[in-house]
C-alpha cells in the first residue's frame, strides 16, 4: 500500500488524512525531513499559506520539499495550491515553484470569502466544492492540464505528477480529486 504524507504544521490536515485512507492509501503526518523519506506523495492542506512558509522556514523543510517535488508527486489544496505556484500575487510571496501556475491570493474578495459550489467536470459528474478565501489560478503554463474550472478559472489543474485544487475535497465526500492523486503514486 502506498504511504501519503499530509503536511501538518498548520491547517486542515486530519480531514486530508481521512480522505486520503477513503482513497486507498496509508496517510502519515508530516512534521519533518525524516517523515518525508517514508512517503510515497505528500499532500500540502489548505489553512495559510503565509504561516505555513513561515513554519517550513524554521522547521528547514523548503528544500527537503523543494527536492521531494523533483521525484514524487505533491497535491497542494488552496494554501498548499499558493505554496506549489510559480508566482504568488496579493500580495507576492515566496513559494516552492513547482507548478507552472500564477495564483492570487484571496481573490473572491472578503464579502464573499467562502462558498460552496457546484462544479463541473469533463465528462464526469458535478464536483461538489468548497472554497474557503480561495485563491484564483490566473495564470496556467503550457504543460499545465486543467481538469475542472469554475466561472471560467481553473479550480483543479495537473502537470505531470503534481497537481491542486483552489477548493477543499476533503470537507465533502467525494473521493474523485484524492483517488486521482492517489492513482499518481
Ligand atoms: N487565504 C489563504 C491563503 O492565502 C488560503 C485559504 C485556505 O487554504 N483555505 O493562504
Amino acid at each position: 500500500m502506498k504511504t501519503v504524507g499530509v503536511l501538518a504544521l498548520q491547517g486542515d490536515f486530519d480531514a486530508h488524512r481521512k480522505a486520503v485512507e477513503r482513497a486507498g492509501a496509508r496517510a502519515i503526518e508530516v512534521r519533518t525531513a525524516a517523515d518525508l523519506s517514508q512517503c510515497d506523495g505528500l499532500i500540502l492542506p489548505g489553512g495559510e499559506s503565509t504561516t505555513i512558509l513561515k513554519l517550513l522556514e524554521d522547521e528547514k523543510l523548503l528544500e527537503p520539499l523543494r527536492n521531494f517535488g523533483q521525484e514524487k508527486p505533491i497535491y497542494g489544496t488552496c494554501a498548499g495550491a499558493i505554496l506549489l505556484a510559480r508566482e504568488v500575487t496579493h500580495p507576492v510571496q515566496p513559494s516552492l515553484s513547482l507548478m507552472d501556475i500564477v495564483v492570487e491570493r484571496n481573490a473572491y474578495g472578503r464579502q464573499i470569502d467562502s462558498r460552496i459550489a457546484r462544479v463541473p467536470v469533463n465528462g464526469q459528474d458535478e464536483l461538489e466544492a468548497v472554497f474557503i478565501r480561495a485563491p484564483i489560478i490566473r495564470r496556467v503554463g503550457g504543460e499545465v492540464r486543467v481538469l475542472a474550472r469554475y466561472h471560467g478559472d481553473p479550480v483543479w489543474v495537473e502537470q505531470g505528477r503534481h497537481m491542486v485544487t483552489t477548493f477543499h475535497p476533503e470537507l465533502t465526500d467525494d473521493p474523485r480529486i484524492h483517488r486521482h492523486f492517489v492513482d499518481k503514486l
